[in-house]
């Protein structure tokens, strides 16, 4: 069955624009799977208010045709993430590239590793306005 994923894609270390624009390629590469469309790209204020969390990200929006099951998806961002030169030091620390699945048509997932549609939905301005552009694309 093919599903439309939603992945929210941030960087707020190094070359930002250049990350976003990695991460849009590695997407649109990944097996079973086609890039429909992308969100404008907006600038926001770093999450959780911590020291050394770094400075403004870049946040853009992608929907994913993908044939790729919610655990397949993740483990390939993660992927990205890692060839991005992302390090996982404190959570919500400055990164070169974060992806999250932020909802995948259909289905739910809630295990220790993955939670679809993900928590931050509804509380994260920034992707109701994306996902939000995204549906007026038809998307
Ligand atoms: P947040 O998830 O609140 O935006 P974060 O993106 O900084 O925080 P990470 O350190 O990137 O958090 O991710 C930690 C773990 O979250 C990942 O290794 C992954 O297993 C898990 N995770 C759970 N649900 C999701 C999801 N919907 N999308 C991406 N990762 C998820
Ligand atoms: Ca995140
Ligand atoms: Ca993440």
């Amino acid at each position: 069955m093919r599903d439309i994923a939603y992945i929210a894609l941030g960087s707020n270390l190094g070359d930002r624009a250049g990350y976003l624009a990695f991460a849009l390629a590695r997407l649109a590469a990944l097996p079973g799977s086609r890039l429909l469309d992308a969100s404008s790209v907006e600038e926001t204020a770093p999450m959780g208010n911590i020291p050394n969390g770094g400075g403004p990200y870049l946040n853009q929006m992608v929907a994913l045709e993908t044939t790729l099951a919610p655990h397949a998806l993740l483990e390939a961002l993660h992927a990205i993430e890692h060839d991005a030169k992302r390090e996982r030091t404190i959570r919500w620390g400055p990164r070169t590239l974060d992806l999250d699945i932020v909802m995948f048509d259909a289905q739910t997932v809630s295990d220790p590793e993955l939670t679809v549609p993900h928590p931050g939905l509804g509380q994260r301005e920034f992707w109701d306005r994306e996902l939000a552009e995204l549906k007026a694309k038809g998307r």
